[in-house]
């Protein structure tokens, strides 16, 4: 009687691990709920803050969601998935990056509960993309036209980014400033949000933030006989140095009589001369140079009254030259009237411990500073976070002009939509479609639930509101109606993070088998 071996195959080295089908499903989904679950807390107004330390012991304090994954050392691969919806919802918009992490969270929490009820990941897959298609319809006939000019719910959709935030005190003011700033920067088919620059300042309340119609630079005058003030400034834009030139070769003057020395000198001078008298010609008040000036050129340049800064950045020249009109030139030959820009004012000013110059008071500026203040630096960093979820919503609501009431109601109404949709299917695929209606809730349940009020209670107040918008009042514990209340948000934000979160959802319901390789021990 032959014996029969059954040999082993090993496909895999000894240093990787595999998990297979139901438990690899598990463990993706709790790692996927785990990160929804850590910035929950911070969702709405009521949300609370986390205080984030990297390894170098520098600390974030925090509410945003992005910054608080992107912070965080996540390792798990599900897990990376979901800081990635965030990262999406940043770069796309920059605001709603916690409510799209969330609803991918509570999406999979509820395919958990389907594939318990043994119902396969290709029935809830199809589900949940019928439930975002019908979504995003609901979305559309649900959304409002704003126009551009309207400043007062312009001013609305900003403070509602900024709702919660660091910024809460001066909420106001500051909604105004980004609803100027981005007047600005807003062409004919773009919203140019980066011909923003923000400055941000330490000391004072963020009440004193300023918007500039110019640049604010962080440099100072070179040299200490130059103007510190200049009126109707004419403004000459450089990228290239003035300084004289140094030979590409190493090249050696050999000089045989003492005289050739002076006479060396006198040509570098008279060289620098005629560079600076064809600036003086142009009648140019202010030079703002992108590389080096040097100390010969710094001190005439002072001598004919001109204000001078050197080594300023690319992105700040190009900044001054959407604002002051200026052509950036790379050549000093070219240096001409024509090439010139204006702004109301050129000062250098003491801010905080440094010196800054402010290039101000540009008329049609296309490129200004929002300079914020604040009482201290991680104060700062979150009112900066803010404004930029602020300009996010605006230029996101100025192109696309819809906005949708929030405080939890478009998700109500949503859902409400998808539970009626639920019914017109059949089977297994209208259980889905519940159940991503139903995860829409976990929106305005913890809203509520960050703000101390009983989630079930809200709920059920909010499905049987007759309000138009059925929002949840953070303050009161009311259902109020948000439009009425002026919660409003741009419905990119919310087609946005249902998108993300859908395609993460199912990508990760998708995978039954999970290989990682190991780095293997010596
Ligand atoms: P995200 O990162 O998702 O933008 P936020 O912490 O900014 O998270 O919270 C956004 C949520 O807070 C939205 O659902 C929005 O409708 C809600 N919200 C904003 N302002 C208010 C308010 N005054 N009352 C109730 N809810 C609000
Ligand atoms: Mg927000």
């Amino acid at each position: 009687m032959s014996e029969k071996h059954i040999q082993p195959v090993f496909i895999l080295s000894d240093a990787s691990t595999r998990t297979q089908g139901r438990s690899a499903q598990r463990n993706n989904i709790l790692a996927a709920k785990v990160v929804a679950e850590t910035v929950r807390t911070t969702l709405g107004p009521k949300g609370m803050d986390k205080m984030l330390v990297d390894a170098q012991g520098h600390v974030t304090i925090s509410n945003d969601g992005v910054t608080i994954l992107e912070e965080m050392d996540i390792d798990h691969p599900a897990a990376k998935m979901i800081v990635e919806i965030a990262r999406t919802q940043e770069n796309e918009i920059g605001d709603g990056t916690t409510t799209a992490v969330i609803l991918a969270g509570e999406l999979l929490k509820n395919a958990e509960q389907l594939l318990d009820d043994k119902i396969h990941p290709t029935v809830i897959i199809k589900g949940y993309r019928l439930a975002h298609e019908h979504a995003l319809q609901t979305l559309k006939t649900l959304s409002r036209t704003v126009r551009a000019d309207d400043q007062e719910l312009l001013e609305h959709i900003a403070s509602t980014a900024m709702t919660g935030k660091g910024a809460e005190s001066a909420k106001q003011h500051l909604s105004s400033l980004c609803v100027q700033a981005t007047k600005h920067v807003t062409t004919a088919d773009e919203v140019l949000i980066d011909n923003i620059k923000i400055f941000t300042l330490p000391g004072e309340s963020s009440s004193s933030s300023e918007l500039i119609s110019g640049l604010v630079l962080d440099k100072q005058v070179v040299h200490p006989n130059m103007p510190t003030h200049v009126s109707d400034a004419k403004i000459l834009l450089l990228n290239t140095s003035l300084e004289l030139q140094e030979t590409e070769m190493d090249a050696k003057i050999s000089i045989q009589d003492p005289s050739q020395i002076q006479a060396y000198l006198d040509m570098e001078e008279q060289l620098m001369n005629a560079l600076v008298q064809r600036i003086v010609k142009t009648q140019a008040t202010v030079v703002i140079c992108q590389k080096g000036i040097d100390d010969l050129a710094a001190y005439k340049l002072a001598k004919h009254g001109i204000l001078a800064v050197r080594r300023v950045k690319k992105s700040d020249i190009e900044k001054l030259a959407k604002a002051t009109g200026a052509h950036v030139l790379t050549d000093t030959k070219d240096v001409t009237a024509d090439a010139l820009g204006s702004a109301g004012r050129v000062v250098q000013k003491r801010v905080g411990e440094e010196m800054a110059v402010f290039v101000t008071e540009c008329a049609k500026a296309q490129a200004v500073t929002l300079l914020l203040r604040g009482a201290t630096t991680h104060v700062l960093d979150e009112v900066e976070r803010a404004v930029t979820d602020a300009l996010g919503d605006l230029r996101a609501v100025l192109l696309t002009k819809s906005i949708v009431a929030g405080a939890g109601s478009v998700e109500v109404l949503v859902a409400q939509a998808l539970s009626e949709f639920a019914k017109t299917l059949s089977g297994r695929e209208q259980l889905a479609v519940q159940a991503f209606a139903d995860a829409l809730l976990v929106i305005p349940r913890t809203l509520a639930e960050n703000a101390g009020l009983d989630p079930i209670d809200v709920l059920a107040d909010l499905a049987s509101s007759q309000h138009t918008w059925p929002g949840v009042d953070v303050y009161t514990g009311n259902v109020v109606d948000a439009w009425d209340a002026r919660v409003v948000e741009p419905t990119r934000i919310k087609t946005q993070a249902l998108s993300s979160a859908t395609e993460v959802a199912c990508m990760i319901l998708r995978i039954d088998d999970v290989i990682t390789a190991h780095e293997k021990a010596n």
